[in-house]
Parts: structure tokens; sequence; C-alpha cells
């Protein structure tokens, strides 16, 4: 039998032990993809290596690494004036790679905005103001939804936005608060976005931003890498403190190989990006994710058991907090959901109560499980 029939009558039976999982990251990946890079481990493509055994400079692997950035740029529909970078150190050596980049050239004078709204935007402040404060540039925040507990985004008219600013930065989707920002900010300056926890699902327009970065270990792959799209005029500023492999230019020039990339998260997105593709792409993934999402909140808000505090308008499609009435039942709630089958379900420290993380791996049959358990769960308490 070869790889593929292998893979194919693997899919078809019950996948052994594959319970429903809701991690908010590493999550979920797709269990065929899972297959795919299981089927293709000892020996990839007849070669007699893995994939992971490769140098990164042999013509299969570029091979593999260019059809995965090719995948990514059909699904998202990114113009060929931008640059897709696959990059290490997470989302949060961007926290610092974003200023040292586009404010750097600008001898101190340089502005930059930040959107304050939840944990991760507040983190990529944190970090930007460390190096406004060592006099690269200027870090402002333009407004924050603190006093809400970070459970909506401040009014548009309210942002004090700074003429002139390098870039205005903000997190279009808040991992732990649950809050997403659906539309592009309308700014002058360049958008610089943190899409970790969204990007791929659901589609965009790529050409509204100036630079959009998401670590990978959410909606695309394993941990380990980062994907940066940068559009090609903000290549070429960086500050000379910058790291040589923080600099996108050095990194754009090389094809992402300055040193050695995350070859096996790379390779593993690529597949990610294929499954994405094979499923029709990000209309048709979207699509499930709202039915997904619209099933989760719609379970939540007709119990008088469960409560999900965020706006409903900014609501995140990807990540849904909720908390039970009585928070006493929390850890019951927790153990019996794993009984069931249902991972992953505590939420983040800051927040308390539950939370779901229903990616794009997540399936809707997951998301109906979980409903199913919490309705049978409230009702039995009542
Ligand atoms: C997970 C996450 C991060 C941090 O990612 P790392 O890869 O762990 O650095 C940053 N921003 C958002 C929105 C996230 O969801």
């Amino acid at each position: 039998m070869n790889q593929a029939t292998a893979a194919t009558n693997l899919k078809q039976e019950t996948p052994v032990n594959r319970l429903h999982n809701f991690c908010a990251g590493p999550a979920s990946l797709p269990t065929e993809v899972l297959l795919k890079a299981q089927a293709e481990m000892l020996d990839w493509e007849g070669k007699g290596v893995s994939i992971m055994e490769m140098s990164h400079r042999s013509s299969d692997y570029v091979k593999v690494a260019q059809e995965a950035e090719q995948s990514l740029r059909r699904l998202m529909q990114i113009p060929d004036n931008y640059k897709v970078l696959f990059l290490q150190g997470g989302a949060t050596l961007q926290f610092s790679a974003i200023p040292l980049n586009l404010l750097g050239d600008q001898d101190g004078k340089g502005k930059a905005d930040y959107l304050t709204t939840g944990a991760w935007s507040g983190k990529a402040i944190k970090e930007a103001k460390r190096y406004a404060q060592l006099g690269l540039g200027e870090v402002n925040e333009v407004a924050s939804s603190k006093d809400s507990n970070f459970t909506t985004v401040p009014e548009q008219s309210e942002w004090q936005l700074t003429e002139g600013a390098e870039y205005f930065h903000y997190c279009a989707n808040e991992t732990i608060h649950g809050v997403q920002i659906f539309q592009p900010p309308q700014v002058d300056a360049p958008l610089v976005a943190d899409m970790s926890s969204c990007i791929l699902s659901e589609p965009i327009d790529v050409s509204k931003f100036g630079l959009i970065y998401a670590g990978a270990q959410k909606n695309i792959g394993p941990a380990g890498l980062v994907i940066v799209i940068i559009r090609e005029d903000l290549i070429g500023k960086a500050s000379e403190w910058c790291p040589a492999l923080l600099d996108y230019a050095n990194q754009a020039n090389k094809d992402s190989m300055l040193n050695t990339p995350a070859t096996y998260s790379w390779y593993l997105a690529g597949l990610v990006f294929e499954w994405l593709e094979q499923q029709g792409g990000l209309e048709a993934i979207a699509k499930i994710n709202r039915q997904k999402a619209e099933l989760l909140y719609k379970t939540i808000d007709d119990s008088e058991f469960y409560i999900n505090k965020v706006d409903p308008q900014y609501r995140s499609i990807m990540n849904v907090p909720f908390t039970l009435k009585d928070s006493s039942l929390d850890a019951q709630f927790l153990a019996e959901a794993e009984q069931a089958g249902l991972l992953n379900l505590k939420g983040h420290r800051d927040v308390g109560g539950m939370r779901a993380s229903i990616y794009n791996a997540v399936s809707l049959e997951s998301v109906q499980a979980l409903c199913d358990f919490m309705i049978e769960f409230a009702n039995k308490q009542a």
C-alpha cells in the first residue's frame, strides 16, 4: 500500500482518540493534515529521509517552502507588492521587530500609534515603549478599553491619533478577551495588525494593511513560526540597533532564510494551506466559522447559566470566553467536560471562567458537542 492510500484509508476510519480540542494555542490541527505528515514522516516523497532532515537550501525543501507561500498568497489574495516572510520568535518577537523596523530611520523623530483592546495589544505597546524610552521614537496609546475590562473597542471618534505617525498598531483579535475588530480601522498611517488568532478565518483585503503578522500555532500550523506580510515600501527602514535577524530587509532579500528557518513548521503550514484550499478557501471556512460562533453565542445567550460580556459587535468568532453564573461550579464543569471528550476549556487566568477557541480546524460537530454538553450541564443544575 503506498503512502497516499494509507492516508486515505486512515481518514475513512474514525481516527483513534481524537477528542474535541478547544485549546487557545498551540491549537487543534486538521486531522487530514496530521495524517499526511505522518504518512510522509519517515520518507518524504521517496527521498529516504524526513523533510526535517533535509537542508533548507536543498531544491526539494525550497520548493516546499515556496509552494507554501504561493498557497498562502492564493488564499489571502496577497498583492504582488507585499512580501511574505516565514520567521521565528513568535508574534511576541514582532512586538520588538515592528518598532525597530518601522520607527528606525527617523533619527528618533518617528511616531507610532497603538490601540489597546486587551492583553495582546497591551503587550505590544509595552514592548514598543521600551524602545521609545531608549530614544527610538515616540509611542502613543490612542485609546484603551481597559475601563471596560476589555469587553469592547473604544469608539474611533475618541482616538487620539498622531499626525504623521509611521504606523498604527492594533490587535485584530484579542485571543484572551474574545474581542475582534472585523473592519480594518480607517486611519492615515499604515495599519499594522496582529492577526495571530484570526488570520485565515475569513477573507480580508490585504491591500488595506501595511503589515500583518501572525504566530502560527492558532490557525496556521505548529508553533515555532510567525508569518509577516509586509508592503514593500515599509521594508528597509530599520534602525541601526535592529538585530540583523529582525531586519525585514535582510529576511526579504534572503527569502526568510538568513539563517535556518523552522523547516518543519513551515512545511506543516504548507499542508494546512493546502487543506484550506481543498475546503474551498477562506469564503468557505468563514461560513463555517460564522456558524460555529453563532451556535456557541446563542447557547450562551439563551441560557440563564452562562455569560459572555463582550459587546456583541466585537464578539470574536475564534475565541469565546464565558463564565458560569455560579463560579463555584467551574471545576465540576471542566471535569465533566473532559469526561465528555471536550478538552482545554479553562479560561485564561486574566479573565477566569471558560474559553472555547474555535479555530479553523475545530469542526462544527465539535462546537455542537460543546453546546449540547453546556445545555445538559446547565439543566442538571437547575
Ligand atoms: C498567541 C498570541 C500572541 C503570542 O504569540 P507567540 O507566538 O506565543 O509569541 C500574540 N498575539 C496574539 C493575538 C496571540 O493570540
